[in-house]
């Protein structure tokens, strides 16, 4: 779904940071999603209205604003979205060998051609992943 625009709540104020709602938000007809934190906000449940009144626009209260930032709904103003991602999935495929017969896949009428990864390749790959242990599922 496509967000609509909104506007950064305080923006010409002294006080606290403008605060826009998180851009990944996933928006249903009853319910949002924050992919980034796995938290769902469904209506009937605190803070939902005044989440849908920020993404329709509007603006909340200040007291409503600091409790939906503090759970990741809200986020300041201005800061690049790609240093809140998360690195969740991964598939690491560390050689073209197989001898599956999917339907769907192109592979099985026409393999590729054998090749494996170089072991170091894969060590420090997977090294390199560990960084992202907490936020990995799989
Ligand atoms: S046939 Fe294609 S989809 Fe099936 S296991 Fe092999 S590569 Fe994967």
């Amino acid at each position: 779904m496509v967000l609509p625009a909104v506007s950064p709540r305080g923006a010409t104020d002294t006080g606290p940071p403008a605060l826009v709602p998180e851009p990944f938000l996933h928006v249903g007809e009853d319910r949002v999603y924050n992919p980034l934190t796995d938290l769902t906000l469904q209506r009937g449940e605190a803070g939902y209205e005044a989440l849908r009144a920020m993404l329709a626009g509007g603006l909340a209260d200040r007291e409503e604003d600091a409790r939906l930032a503090a759970a990741g709904w809200l986020v300041e103003a201005g800061v690049d979205p790609a240093t809140r991602s998360r690195l969740k999935y991964v598939s690491l495929e560390a050689h073209t060998v197989c001898n599956q017969a999917c339907f769907f896949c192109p592979v099985s009428v026409a393999p590729r051609e054998g090749y494996f990864m170089p072991t170091e390749l894969y060590e420090r790959i997977v090294g390199e992943l560990a960084a992202y242990r907490d936020t990995m599922r799989s």
